[in-house]
């Protein structure tokens, strides 16, 4: 097992990186707000492949809830995410407070473009200024040279590599694949809010992904989109928030299917949980 080393400042964070640094290492980061998943340690995994240190941040980014009960809901288990990154063999964990991040009267103002508008962006006003806040504040603190994203958060992953094109950022990006429970379910870090019932209905979420990659030629998309809504129809717990197919590099809408590779997204309330999910359709 390798030593964790632990961050919670700045100069904590300078003084275990700058001896990397000189020494000319790769260095890779996956940001994450914690209560740690196999989905999360998939990405440290990919790091660890490519890269010769792994740096994980846990930092649940005020910024970024557009839902001030989500924030305080969120789930924290710290000790238990520290014995996963051990385990895992994670290099350095960056876990610092609010106040050592942000000061009082900070501006951010990144134009997010048409993806701030669209799907999460249309429902969560304001998430992906704060999202690309706190990903440049760790790419300007850690300097990787690689940066880890889940396909999961699909619509996230694009708007941060347009970020990094935008700003000509000296990072690359990767988006690894979803990890699901063996269920079909999604890992997700908000899955530990689900009762047992909930756990059971939300497993809707997949079926009708999977239902849409298995037709997605037999039908015009509009009637396949209807077809996969009618899954939810009947279920008390579930309330859907979107559920589209849409280009996968602009994330429009797409009308019909044609040759391109498209992707599906969907975003659900199941009981007072709001869950994503997408599935890349061929
Ligand atoms: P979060 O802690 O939810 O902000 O997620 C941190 C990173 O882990 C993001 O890049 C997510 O897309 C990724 N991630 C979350 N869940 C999964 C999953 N089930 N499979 C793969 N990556 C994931």
């Amino acid at each position: 097992m390798i030593f964790l080393k632990i961050a919670k400042t700045k100069t904590e964070l300078f003084n275990f990186l700058n001896p990397q640094r000189a020494s000319n290492v790769k260095i890779g980061i996956v940001p994450t707000m914690g209560a740690l998943h196999e989905g999360h340690l998939s990405l440290v995994n990919r790091s660890k492949t490519i890269c010769d240190f792994t740096v994980v941040s846990i930092f649940v980014n005020p910024t970024q809830f557009n839902n001030h009960n989500d924030l305080l809901k969120y789930p924290k288990p710290i000790e238990q995410d520290i014995k996963m990154l051990e385990e895992a063999g994670c290099d350095l964990l960056f876990n610092p407070e609010v106040e050592e991040i942000y000061s009082p009267e900070e501006v951010w103002n990144y134009k997010v473009g048409t993806l701030d508008s669209l799907l999460e962006g249309e429902f969560r006003p304001g998430h992906y200024q704060g999202v690309t806040q706190i990903v440049n504040k760790l790419f300007e603190l850690i300097k990787p040279q690689y940066a880890f994203f889940g396909q999961k958060d699909y619509q996230q992953f694009l708007v941060i590599k347009k970020m990094i094109q935008d700003l000509n950022l000296e990072i690359e990006i990767e988006a690894c694949p979803i990890i699901r429970e063996a269920n079909g379910l999604a890992m997700s870090s908000r899955n530990i809010r689900l009762n047992a019932e909930e756990r059971k209905m939300a497993l809707v979420i997949h079926q009708s992904l999977l239902f849409l990659k298995e037709n997605a030629n037999q039908y015009p998309l509009n009637q396949l989109l209807n077809k996969a809504k009618e899954f939810y129809a009947d279920h008390k717990l579930l309330k859907l928030e979107y559920l589209k197919i849409c280009n996968i590099q602009t994330l429009q809408d797409m009308r019909e299917k044609n040759k391109e590779v498209c992707i599906a997204l969907i975003a659900c309330f199941v009981g007072e949980t709001r869950l994503i999910d997408n599935m890349i359709l061929l």
